[in-house]
């Protein structure tokens, strides 16, 4: 009863509209901001989904243990693996392609991978020059990786404690 009286209340005074209208009000008058792009640049969270890199350990070994689950999490289906068994029985891939067309940077692969291969990085600028270039290859992806493995490593370590 009380609770439909105020909404009453609040419905016939237009409170929210007010509400709403004097944080306008409050923003109106501030002082303008205009980050000059690409010159200036905002901040990026750690957990920015951009270019997907794979992974090393440090002795330079390929994290990934081609399980697959990257591939079976991805909603858009933009990831194909083929794999192999080696001499030691242990698996690799021999075929790991992204489709970044297809991708919609949801990050489930990411959270998928056990051993933390596949990841996405604060990198967003890149572009595509020639017919193709949109299927990131193995290759592709574990050079990107190799480029920005400081710079991945320190964002994961800052977001660990929030996973
Ligand atoms: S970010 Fe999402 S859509 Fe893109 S490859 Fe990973 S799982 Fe697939
Ligand atoms: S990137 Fe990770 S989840 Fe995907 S196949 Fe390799 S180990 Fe498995």
């Amino acid at each position: 009863m009380i609770a439909s009286i105020k909404h009453f209340i609040k419905t016939f005074t237009l409170f929210e509209l007010l509400q709403g209208l004097s944080i306008t009000g409050k923003y109106f008058f501030k002082r303008k901001i205009t980050v000059q792009y690409p010159e200036q640049k905002t901040p990026i969270s750690p957990r920015f989904r951009g270019h997907h890199a794979l992974r090393r350990y440090p002795n330079g070994e390929e994290r990934c243990i081609a399980c697959k689950l990257c591939e079976a999490a991805c909603p858009a289906l933009a990831i194909t693996i083929d794999l192999e068994e080696r001499a030691d029985g242990t698996r690799r891939t021999t075929r790991y392609d992204i489709d970044m067309f297809k991708c919609i940077y949801c990050g489930f692969c990411e959270e998928a991978c056990p051993v933390d291969a596949i990841v996405e990085t604060q990198i967003f600028e890149y572009h595509f020059e020639e017919r193709g270039d949109h299927i990131k290859t193995k290759e592709v992806l574990l050079a990107f990786g190799d480029k920005h493995e400081a710079e991945i490593a320190k964002h994961r370590v800052s977001d660990a404690p929030y996973r």
